[in-house]
């Protein structure tokens, strides 16, 4: 198909009404083409998991478009959106609770088939066989129940299950987080490898720095319900500009001892403050180590600068691209 696979509008989701409304989400917009893999980073409570869960529909949309494939989805009914559901799915971060404790593996992973009619038994069966060895699992444990798996092997299931019915976008909310750390690398090659082969398009979200720097081609980072700086990956691990960003990348651990001594920290003042009642003006001010008079009341859009594209809602960044340089970033 031409034309992104993704594009958000303005999404907005809150959850309740009026003064006391959590602001979860609040006007993002972002695009994801074809085979692209966009890295989601920012802090717990940033709303990047609810940006996520907007965007296959397992929460309700407040306002503004999820458009998939051309079709905005934000506002279609559920019988519609069902025939619609194959295009796009999701792994969540603990596929302890996200498997079906009373189905087999071969149950879980053709189910979304057998929702779909995509095949007849004899054509399941075969594609769980190929599901399995693409995921790197043999092909007994298609009789087997989740509790019976290791962590590792169950967030192998949930991606065989998430691809079964070949979606163009994979959402994938901190998929590697809640495994042994011995096991996250091999999920992270593996989610690279089916990418790769199969060609999704992948939404990937995390906290993990160094998990978007090997997976994603672009990264949009998120703070308090609103995107702060989109950027190919090369670019803002080299020039990060937003001065969160800065931050977030000067906390991220080196695999050199000798650089991780001698780097220098940017350290936040104070909490992420209530998304009920979110700053004024850019809402990084209260924590932002330049932040002027003007950031407490006008809001910075989110809009090009430099050559290469980048988006930052920064007042300090210029249109060339230039802005607040807390450190220097470590050369690796
Ligand atoms: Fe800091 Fe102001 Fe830029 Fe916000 S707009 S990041 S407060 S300098």
């Amino acid at each position: 198909m031409s034309g992104p696979v993704l594009e958000l509008v303005d999404l907005v989701k809150h959850f309740g009404t009026g003064s006391s409304a959590v602001r979860a989400v609040d006007g993002v917009s972002l695009t994801l083409s074809p085979g692209e893999v966009v890295g989601l980073v920012g802090e717990s409570g940033s709303g990047k998991t609810t940006l996520g869960r907007c965007v296959v529909r397992l929460v309700p949309v407040t306002s503004g478009q999820v458009v998939m494939r051309g079709v905005d989805i934000a506002g279609l009914p559920r019988r519609k959106l069902r025939g619609l559901r194959r295009h796009f799915n999701i792994v969540f971060q603990d596929p302890s609770s996200s498997l079906n404790p009373r189905m087999t593996v071969a149950d879980i992973v053709c189910e979304p088939l057998r929702l779909h009619r995509i095949a007849d038994s004899a054509g399941r069966r075969a594609r769980l066989t190929e599901l399995l060895d693409q995921v790197g699992l043999r092909p007994e444990v298609a009789r087997r129940y989740p509790h019976e798996l290791s962590g590792g092997q169950r967030q192998r299931v949930s991606l065989a299950r998430a691809l079964s019915a070949g979606p163009a976008l994979l959402v994938a909310d901190e998929p590697t987080s809640a495994l042994d750390v011995s096991v996250q690398a091999s999920v992270l090659n593996l989610i690279a490898r089916l990418q790769a082969d199969l060609g999704f398009a992948c939404l990937f979200i995390t906290h993990d720095l160094a998990a978007v720097e090997f997976l994603a081609q672009r990264i949009a980072v998120m703070y308090l319900g609103k995107l702060v700086e989109v950027a190919e990956r090369a670019e803002l691990f080299a020039t990060p500009r937003h001065p969160y960003t800065q931050a977030l990348l000067s906390a991220a651990p080196i695999p050199d001892p000798r650089l991780q001594r001698t780097r220098q920290r940017i350290v936040l003042s104070g909490d992420v403050p209530s998304p009920v009642h979110p700053p004024p003006g850019c809402r990084f001010h209260t924590r932002c180590p330049v932040a002027e008079i003007r950031c407490r009341t006008e809001e910075p859009p989110l809009r090009p600068v430099g050559p290469d594209g980048a988006l930052v809602a920064c007042h300090l960044v210029t249109d060339a691209g230039l802005g607040p340089r807390l450190v220097q970033p470590a050369v690796v």
